[in-house]
Formats: C-alpha cells, sequence, structure tokens
C-alpha cells in the first residue's frame, strides 16, 4: 500500500511518498514559510503524486502545539504558537479536502516514536519513548502502543526535575526558566555558554548539566510509564552520541537500585531510523488514519 507523510517542522517540512522505509517512492523538502505558501505548495505536491502513483492515507507530523483529539471542535489545528502566522491554522481538514483520504495527524516526536517502533529501536515494544534534543526538547511517550497526551499533548519536554547538586544558572525557557529545555536543549546551551552543541568537546565538563537533567527526564518517565525503551535523537545527540551512555550511567544512578532497566546497555539508545524518525514517522502515522 502506498502511503504519503508530511512532516511539517519549523523551518521545513518533508513530504514523502512511501510503502515503508526500504521502498521510498518520492521525497521532497519545502521550506515553511506562511502557512498559505507552505500548504499550497504540500497540496501542489500531494495532488501530483496522488495522480501519478496515487497513494491510500495520508499521515502529518507536526510541530506544536497542536490539537490532536479527535472530537475536538479545533481537531487538527496548530495551537496557541510563537512562529508567526501559523496559531490557529486549521493543517488536517485542509489537506484531508484536498486530497480526499483518509488522515493521522499528530506530533512529530509521537510519529517518530510510532516510526521507531515499527522499524526502529522499539520494535516489539508496546511502551516506548522517543526523545529529541535540538533546539527544543519534545517527547513521545507511547503506553499500550498509544501515544500520551488528553486534551493537550505530551509535553515532558517542559517538566522541571531535581538540578545538578550545585547548578543554579537559571535556564532559558521564555515559560519556565530550568525546565528540561531550558537546561539540556541546544538553544540553552547557547544560552549559556554561547556555543553550539556541536562544538563542545566531548568529556568538557559544559555536557554535566545537560546529561543530569536527561538522566532525570528518563526517571520520571520509567516512574510514570516503564517504556521498554527510551530512544534518543535530536540535533545535540545526533552531534554527540557519547551523551547516550553517560545519560545511561547518571539514570541507573538515580535509579538508586529501586528499579532494574529491562535492556542491558542499551536502554537508552539511539533511533535506529536516524535523520529519517521524522518524515517515516508521517508514515508510521498515515498507517493508522482513520476517516
Ligand atoms: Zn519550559
Amino acid at each position: 500500500m502506498i502511503l504519503a507523510g508530511i512532516e511539517l517542522g519549523g523551518t521545513k517540512c518533508v513530504a514523502i511518498l512511501a510503502r515503508g522505509p526500504g521502498d521510498i517512492l518520492a521525497r521532497e523538502t519545502i521550506p515553511t514559510t506562511s502557512p498559505d505558501e507552505t500548504l499550497g505548495r504540500i497540496e501542489e505536491l500531494l495532488l501530483g503524486w496522488k495522480r501519478d502513483l496515487g497513494f491510500e492515507m495520508l499521515g502529518i507530523a507536526s510541530f506544536g502545539p497542536i490539537d490532536r483529539a479527535r472530537d475536538s471542535t479545533t481537531f487538527g489545528q496548530i495551537l496557541a504558537t510563537p512562529k508567526a502566522g501559523w496559531s490557529g491554522t486549521r493543517v488536517a481538514s485542509r489537506l484531508r479536502e484536498t486530497v480526499g483520504v483518509p488522515i493521522a495527524f499528530d506530533t512529530d516526536v509521537n510519529g517518530a516514536a510510532l516510526a521507531e517502533m515499527r522499524w526502529g529501536s522499539g520494535r516489539g515494544l508496546d511502551d516506548f519513548a522517543y526523545v529529541t534534543v535540538g533546539t527544543g526538547v519534545g517527547v513521545g511517550l507511547i503506553v499500550g502502543g498509544r501515544p500520551t497526551g488528553g486534551f493537550g499533548n505530551c509535553e515532558l519536554g517542559h517538566i522541571r526535575v531535581p538540578r545538578l547538586p550545585g547548578d543554579d544558572w537559571p535556564g532559558s525557557c521564555p515559560f519556565h526558566g530550568d525546565c528540561v529545555e531550558g537546561l539540556a536543549s541546544g538553544s540553552s546551551l547557547e544560552a549559556r555558554f554561547g556555543l553550539r552543541a556541536d562544538t563542545i568537546a566531548p568529556g568538557d565538563p559544559l555536557w554535566d548539566s545537560v546529561v543530569w537533567t536527561l538522566a532525570q527526564l528518563c526517571n520520571v518517565m520509567i516512574c510514570a510509564a516503564s517504556p521498554g525503551r527510551i530512544a534518543m535523537g535530536g540535533g545535540v545527540i545526533a552531534a554527540q552520541p557519547h551523551l547516550l551512555g553517560q545519560i545511561q550511567s547518571k539514570l541507573v544512578e538515580s535509579l538508586g537500585g529501586f528499579i532494574e532497566l529491562p535492556s542491558g546497555s542499551d536502554y537508552v539508545c539511539a533511533p535506529v531510523l536516524g535523520a529519517d524518525a521524522g518524515p517515516l514517522g508521517a508514515i508510521a502515522l498515515a498507517m493508522t488514519a482513520t476517516d
């Protein structure tokens, strides 16, 4: 079955047409500008694919916050976002009307989590988490095969966790200061040290607070939902893969023998799909599309 997927990102959108990870038929990147221009180009592309190759379902994995509750009157919209012009944009209903196939609409991190569960590091698991550490920190927490979230989105990137002892830097999140994103994201590193994540050497003590904070985030997820594995990706981790082992060590330390990890040395692991976890997330969502 041919499926179409749109990864709607803050700076660019990736559209793919695929049967799965090993069978990608087409891929296009479109810059994210105004909603009308961006969605207009996506519609043009999708209509072309539908005419030439056909597809049966569409998945949209979007930057947030979004309304993902199917019974809500604003389902499928982008909610209040600092991204100019996008607050209140109807994404799902507009694309549904244009392409005329069943759609699924969810966050980019929920999509990536479902893709990793289908084809990557979460294969065979019903409970799994995908964390992206880039400009921000996003979490897709899947419990019993379904993404978590009620009236809102999973916002575990914005929880406050115990601070690294002795560290009292106020954090960079405009809403919370020293939440996880405010202490461990790429933008927090730039705000704190004036350095891009890829320019800081492995082993530099500047990583201590990042490793500590992400380990505490994993601790919270384990206590709440005990995911069988946690995949961690995004620009910061992709540039500094050595952080994964350190995060897992601090995580084990933080659990204090109270809970044992199930899957050995790579419980906190890199996403197998790498940078494709995002666009393939939209394809994994398309597989769940309903009318
Ligand atoms: Zn925050």
